[in-house]
């Protein structure tokens, strides 16, 4: 039968495409279902990630560092310039061919991997089988011996602050302003909102961020937490904690915000655009029959268990929609996985190495255990750390702000968890995360040799600090 599959992949985001292609390089015959479409009417393929998500921000957080690097810091170099303007228009139009080329590029790798596209929304059915309804609203059933549901996440939404065609707006309308707004509200000092606060902040609004937590950046370690939140209110980014929203009015051009400080008073607040960046919930509306089976847990995830079983047998669920951090790359490899495990292979997820990232100027990553968590643990531990103040590559790119922190076992000196904040944190974090991946000590990465001058050079140094041996800094006797 042509609509009979070994596996249908319902979502085409990170996790769903990624899931597709790994099954058909395995031989299952694959289709994978998607419904989002194009001004045109053509599919979208990506999903978040790519329209309105990674890419698309990490694109912005780009070129509005370019545009402060030249305005504020070429004359450091001892270069010259003048009149440096910035172009909204321009920088979304690249914005938007970025995204266009990558969404394309999952069209060619579906042909060259063989995966069959159906566009459409896709809904489980009992007995193996997946409804698929196109746009012009014809429906067909396809049959899938494995079902693998990535339908992803969608932005949260509060009831002080509903959303207005472009006054109040989510992440996927931050993505999107015409021009540079006056004074800019964000509410949620996440990862979306400090991303995307910090975008417009560089082309020169005023921002200032609303949190309702008193903690700051409450899942990182806690003295990396500090260092960043001042590098960032250094910036200009006004960070009020403790700052429950409550309300908000919209008054002609502008909206007025009520909230809540951590002593219960109430203060007033006026934007000219506000951005609720609150979270995401994960996307199962109208994609289950009544009777699929398909188990949901409390706060709306499906329920799946460490390989990404839903309660049905032969269907799975992974990336935003299941448990776990909300990352493109948590979602990718668990489609790999459970295309592997369908293919008969022994593949594991490995859930204490996801590594996080916030790409703030300079970005703030983290892999593994933080020193709260370890503490609370009550093991013995050694903390190195080690600033980019020292390091002759970081100072050479005038980046000299932020530090490397690594925690090691006390008794084993295996590495436990390494937290940046500084240049290139990103893929500086991503050495630790493959050492982590081969259980290295300390001591193994003590004796690698790193090249000079680099960044990574930091994370040498904060491993030999461990130890009271860094080289580029005097160590400090600790007793713990
Ligand atoms: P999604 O990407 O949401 O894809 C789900 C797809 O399923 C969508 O295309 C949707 O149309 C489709 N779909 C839903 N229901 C149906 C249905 N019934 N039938 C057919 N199709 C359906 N993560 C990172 O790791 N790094 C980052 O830098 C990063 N930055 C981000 C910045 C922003 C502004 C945002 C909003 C998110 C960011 N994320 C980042 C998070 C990341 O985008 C998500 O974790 C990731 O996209 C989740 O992948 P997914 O495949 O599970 O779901
Ligand atoms: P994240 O889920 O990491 O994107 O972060 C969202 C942040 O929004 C969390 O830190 C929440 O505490 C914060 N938040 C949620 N509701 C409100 C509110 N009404 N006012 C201010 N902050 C909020």
């Amino acid at each position: 039968m042509s609509n009979q599959f070994d596996v249908v992949v319902i979502g085409a985001g990170p996790a769903g495409y990624v899931c597709a292609i790994r099954a058909a390089q395995l031989g299952l015959k694959t289709a994978c279902i998607e419904r989002w479409s194009d001004d045109k009417g053509k599919p979208t393929l990506g999903g978040t990630c790519l329209n309105v998500g990674c890419i698309p921000s990490k694109t912005l957080l780009d070129s509005s560092q370019k545009y402060v690097e030249a305005k504020r810091d070429f004359s450091t170099h001892g270069i010259k310039h003048s009149g440096v303007e910035i172009d909204v228009a321009a920088m979304m139009g690249r914005k938007d061919n970025i995204v266009k080329t990558l969404t394309g590029g999952i069209a060619g790798l579906f042909k060259a991997n063989g995966v069959t596209l159906l566009h459409g929304a896709g809904k489980v059915l009992k007995g193996k089988r997946v409804e698929l309804t196109r746009a012009d609203g014809s429906v067909e059933i396809v049959g899938a011996e494995h079902t693998i549901i990535a339908t992803g996440s969608r932005p949260i939404e509060i009831p002080p602050t509903p959303l207005t065609d472009d006054l109040i707006v989510d992440s996927t309308g931050a993505l999107a302003f015409k021009s540079v707004p006056k004074r800019l509200g964000v509410i949620g000092a996440g990862v979306i909102g400090l991303e995307l606060g910090s975008v417009w902040g560089r082309l020169g609004a005023e921002v200032v961020v609303l949190e309702a937590m008193e903690g700051f950046l409450a899942a990182a370690d806690q003295q990396i937490a500090r260092e960043s939140r001042k590098i960032l209110e250094k910036q200009g980014l006004d960070i009020r904690l403790g700052a429950r929203v409550t309300a908000s009015e919209v008054k002609g051009k502008d909206v007025e915000v009520t909230y809540v400080d951590g002593d219960g008073t109430e203060h007033k607040i006026t934007f000219d655009k506000l951005i609720v960046a609150v979270g995401r919930r994960p996307y199962t509306e109208n994609l289950f029959a009544a009777d699929s089976g398909i188990e949901m847990d409390e706060r709306g995830f499906i329920h799946v268990d460490d390989h990404c079983n839903t309660s049905v047998p032969g269907v799975y669920a992974i990336g935003d929609v299941v448990r776990g951090p909300m990352l493109a790359h948590k979602g990718s490899e668990e489609g790999v996985v459970v295309a592997e495990r369908i293919a008969g292979q022994k593949a594991q997820m490995n859930y204490d190495l996801i590594p996080s990232v916030i790409y703030t100027h300079p970005e703030i990553a983290w892999i593994g255990k933080t020193e709260e968590e370890v503490k609370a643990l009550g093991e013995a531990y050694k903390v190195g750390t080690f600033p980019f103040a020292a390091s002759g590559r970081a100072l050479a790119a005038n980046e000299g702000h932020g530090m490397v922190k690594v925690i090691s076992d006390k008794a084993t000196d295996r590495i436990l968890g390494v937290h940046i904040v500084g240049p290139s944190a990103a893929d500086l974090v991503q050495q630790a995360v493959i050492a982590m991946e081969f259980a290295a000590s300390t001591e193994d990465l003590a004796l690698t040799i790193f090249s000079h001058p680099t960044l990574s050079e930091a994370l040498h140094e904060a491993v030999l600090a461990v130890d009271d041996h860094a080289i580029h800094i005097a160590n400090r006797k600790k007793r713990r």
